[in-house]
């Protein structure tokens, strides 16, 4: 994945690293995950540093932090607007297209410059649901 930065500035090869499995997996992942992951992979990169250069993709506006109350935070690359619907009972993280987007495509209101919107809803996920209806 070919990321467009300010001329003569490159990406990091962690961060390039760290791009190039979130824009293919299309996953949301913990750095911990991540970590666990790269591992695998056979790539150095401590935790620390992945913490570290996920905070700066986020604030390059490459990467989305995801966090919902009690969890750890959900990193994903940003694509298009969507929601998020995360399962409390299996703890995963569903992208949801929502009908009206307009809220993502709102820049000022009543005087205030909106930088981010984010829709997020939790609940129970399909899965989860027919695992407990078929329990019973
Ligand atoms: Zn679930
Ligand atoms: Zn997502």
């Amino acid at each position: 994945m070919q990321i467009k930065l300010a001329p003569g500035k490159r990406l990091t090869r962690p961060k390039q690293i760290i791009i190039d499995y979130l824009s293919v997996k299309r996953q949301h992942i913990t750095a911990e995950q991540l970590y666990g992951f790269l591992k695998g992979e056979q790539t150095t990169i401590g935790l620390a540093t992945i913490y570290r250069n996920l905070n700066e993709l986020s604030e390059l506006g490459l990467v989305r932090r995801i966090s919902y109350a009690g969890q750890p935070v959900f990193y994903e690359y940003c694509r298009e607007p969507h929601a998020h619907f995360y399962c409390e009972q299996c703890h995963s993280i569903h992208d949801i297209q929502v009908p009206d987007n307009s809220i993502d495509n709102l820049k000022y209101w009543q005087g205030h410059y909106i930088k981010e919107t984010k829709i997020e809803l939790r609940g129970i996920c399909e899965k989860c649901l027919k695992e407990y209806f078929i329990m019973k």
